[in-house]
């Protein structure tokens, strides 16, 4: 189900009303492309940017921890918060409920904290219809085949999870024109540099910019647009 509340419709025409200073990022990626490597190597390496942790149905796998992976929580408790619209998102992804907080990830953006949410192209889809900024990122194997060897080779699951997974990472990459980036992810270093590259491009935005340092814009006599 979407959140479409009709903000976007009814939104302000000032487009730099409402920008929070922290940016929002979405990265979003078929299953063996390597996704959660590039963006912990890019967490590591930048503290200004915050991983915004899931809520899901979805049994931990080994070494996965509450709190951490993600939010694991019961069929029951992720409806609940779904109808107290806690929800800035939801998807079902393989058979499993997927959301992200909404409360949380708004606090981090108005205090300045970039924001990377790692979902799939149905939650991108409705995120972007609340922050029209946000940014969707898409990551690409190298090759088909270098997609499913990573798959294999991360065995975790059954082997009827890894084909089914193979047939929804086809219908994943089937929304790659929906992002307006991509990052094809054949060497990691080359693919983290590209990565660093967005959102450091991303933050030198005007409406962020405008956001982080108001008052050296008003000094300067940098006004924003009127609203139509
Ligand atoms: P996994 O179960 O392998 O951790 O994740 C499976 C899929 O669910 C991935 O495509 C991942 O991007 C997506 N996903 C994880 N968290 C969220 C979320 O909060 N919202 C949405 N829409 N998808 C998510």
């Amino acid at each position: 189900s979407t959140h479409d509340t009709g903000a976007a419709r009814n939104a302000p025409r000032n487009p730099y009303a409402g920008v929070y200073p922290g940016n929002l990022f979405m990265v979003v990626a078929p299953s063996g492309a390597g996704k959660s490597t590039l963006v912990n190597a890019l967490l590591a390496q930048d503290p200004a940017i915050r991983l915004s942790i899931s809520y899901t149905t979805r049994k931990p796998r080994p070494g996965e921890l509450d709190g951490q992976h993600y939010h694991f929580t019961t069929v029951d408790d992720f409806l609940e918060r779904h109808g107290r619209s806690e929800f800035l998102e939801s998807a079902e992804v393989h058979g499993n409920y997927y959301a992200t907080s909404r409360l949380w990830i708004e606090e981090q953006m108005k205090s300045g904290h970039d924001v990377l949410l790692e979902i799939d192209w149905q939650g991108a889809q409705q995120v972007k219809k609340q922050f029209r900024n946000a940014v969707e990122l898409f990551i690409l194997p190298p090759s088909l085949d270098a997609l499913e060897e990573r798959l294999k080779k991360r065995g975790q699951d059954e082997p009827n999870v890894i084909t089914r997974r193979l047939l929804a990472a086809g219908s994943e990459m089937a929304h790659a024109s929906d992002a307006e980036f991509v990052i094809i992810n054949e060497h990691f270093e080359r693919a983290l540099a590209e990565l660093q590259c967005l959102v450091n491009a991303t933050r030198l935005r005007f409406a962020s910019q405008y956001s982080r340092h108001t008052e050296l814009f008003v000094e300067l006599g940098i006004h924003l647009p009127h609203a139509e």
